[in-house]
C-alpha cells in the first residue's frame, strides 16, 4: 500500500529525523481534501496530520463547514516532519509528490483546499511571490482553492474572516450551507 511505502521511504533527508511518517487522516470517499505543508511535532509523534493546535483550529473550520471530522480527507505535501518546522525544500516536495499525486488521484475529490502558500505552490495554484490566496485554480482538473494555513491564523487571528470567506466559496461550489456562524 502507498501508506506503507511512505512509511519506509528514504527518498529525501526528511526521513532521517522522523519519528512517524504522517500519511493522512479521514475518509477516502471524501468530496473535499485539505492539503497542508508538512507534519509538525505533534503530528510526527502521533503519525497523523493536523492533530496539534493548528489541527484543532482546522477541525473547527471543518465543523463550521458542516462536515464531521472524519468525513473529510487531510494530508500534507511532505509526509515527514521538516526539522524545526521549516518550510519543505523544493527537492523534498518533489520527492514526496510520488505519494501526494496518487493520493489525490485516488480520492479524486470535487474540491481541494490548499492550506498555505507552500501547499498552493506544490499544487501549482500559486506563484512564488505576489497575491495567492482566494483564487480558484485547478490541480489536474480538480478545482483547488488556496487559503491561509491554520498555523498562520493562530498567529494572526484577524485573518480568520478572510479564510471563512474562502471556505464559503468552497461550500458554494459544493452546494453546502454552513453549519453555524
Ligand atoms: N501543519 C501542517 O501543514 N500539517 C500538519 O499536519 C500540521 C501542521
Amino acid at each position: 500500500m502507498l501508506a506503507d511505502e511512505a512509511a519506509a521511504c528514504t527518498a529525501c533527508v526528511l526521513h532521517e529525523k522522523r519519528n512517524r511518517n504522517v500519511f493522512a487522516r479521514g475518509s477516502v470517499d471524501s468530496e473535499i481534501v485539505f492539503v497542508g505543508e508538512g507534519p509538525g511535532r505533534d503530528e510526527d509523534l502521533q503519525g497523523l496530520p493536523f492533530v496539534g493546535a493548528a489541527g484543532q483550529l482546522l477541525d473547527r473550520m471543518i465543523a463550521a463547514m458542516g462536515y464531521a471530522r472524519d468525513e473529510v480527507y487531510i494530508c500534507n505535501v511532505v509526509k515527514c516532519r521538516p526539522p524545526e518546522n521549516r518550510t519543505p525544500r523544493p527537492e523534498e516536495m518533489i520527492a514526496c509528490s510520488k505519494f501526494l499525486v496518487p493520493q489525490l488521484e485516488t480520492i479524486a475529490p470535487k474540491v481541494i483546499v490548499a492550506l498555505g502558500r507552500c501547499a498552493a505552490q506544490a499544487l501549482g495554484v500559486a506563484e512564488v511571490s505576489g497575491p495567492w490566496r482566494g483564487r480558484w485554480g485547478r490541480w489536474r482538473g480538480i478545482p483547488t482553492l488556496p487559503t491561509y494555513h491554520p498555523a498562520f491564523l493562530l498567529r494572526s487571528p484577524e485573518f480568520k474572516r478572510t479564510v471563512w470567506e474562502d471556505l464559503q466559496l468552497v461550500m458554494g461550489r459544493l452546494g453546502r450551507v454552513p453549519a453555524r456562524r
